[in-house]
């Protein structure tokens, strides 16, 4: 059977992880979490004192791009790869939201994206691969066989990480989660290099009323349309 591309890319919270890694497993394919990659890397900044409220060293950070190292690591038990950073995982404390509330801007840096767009390119060079991102149909695969736009209102997808973020035992307020995916939409779509946009070419999905069920059976389809369509 031929293996495709699957570039999933969309606004913050719209369950794109969910379904690329029920998509992943169903078909057999590698599935790699680019926002993790982001996310890792702002770790990184905040742990090395490169950023803060009011305050960031995107120069220190550039210079100190080649001492990063992000991998992914499949865990058997969770089913997915966990992401490490220098060989350390940090697949925790990259899902906080004081990571969430720095990494537009460390993303918005050019050098940071050309550094873990050829990584992404590399873990996808054999096909087979499901990658969820903001810039995974427009920059990373513009050619992939299959690309999925997701979409959500704002309010039901802070909803949403609201729960994750409670049910982690994290003490954070909904307002502060509604801001947080309202800036991070503005940013991500309003940044000089690789803006979030649709792909001309990608099909757009809007879950605020699906039922999980419901999204995986409908891109589950989509998937295996396209593959049939390589035959
Ligand atoms: O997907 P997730 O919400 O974990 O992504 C975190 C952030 O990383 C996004 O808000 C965006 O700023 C950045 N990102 C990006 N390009 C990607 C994936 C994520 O700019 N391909």
């Amino acid at each position: 059977m031929n293996k495709i591309t699957i570039a999933i890319d969309g606004f913050s919270s719209t369950g794109k992880s969910t379904v690329a890694k029920q998509l992943a497993k169903a078909l057999g394919y590698v599935y790699v979490d680019t926002g993790a990659m982001y996310r890792a890397v702002t770790f990184y900044t905040m742990q090395n004192g490169l950023i803060s409220k009011d305050d960031f060293n995107s120069e220190a950070l550039i210079y100190q791009l080649p001492n990063i190292n992000i991998s992914f690591k499949f865990n058997e038990s969770l089913g997915f790869a966990e992401v490490y950073l220098n060989d350390v995982n940090i697949e925790k404390q990259i899902r906080t939201l004081e990571v969430s509330s720095y990494v537009s801007k460390v993303a918005a840096i050019s050098e940071v994206r050309l550094k873990l767009v050829e990584q992404q390119q590399k873990l996808g060079q054999n096909k087979g691969v499901v990658m969820d991102g903001r810039d995974i149909g427009t920059v990373v695969f513009p050619e992939a066989e299959l690309k999925l736009f997701m979409t959500a209102s704002a309010k039901t997808r802070a909803e949403r990480r609201f729960q994750e973020l409670i049910e982690r035992g994290d003490k954070v307020e909904y307002k502060d989660v509604l801001k947080n995916v309202e800036e991070r939409d503005y940013i991500d779509s309003n940044r000089e290099d690789s803006p979030l946009v649709k792909a001309k070419d990608a099909i757009e999905i809007d879950n605020s009323h699906m039922t999980l069920d419901e999204q995986f059976n409908k891109i589950l389809q989509l998937a295996k349309m396209t593959i049939e369509d390589l035959e």
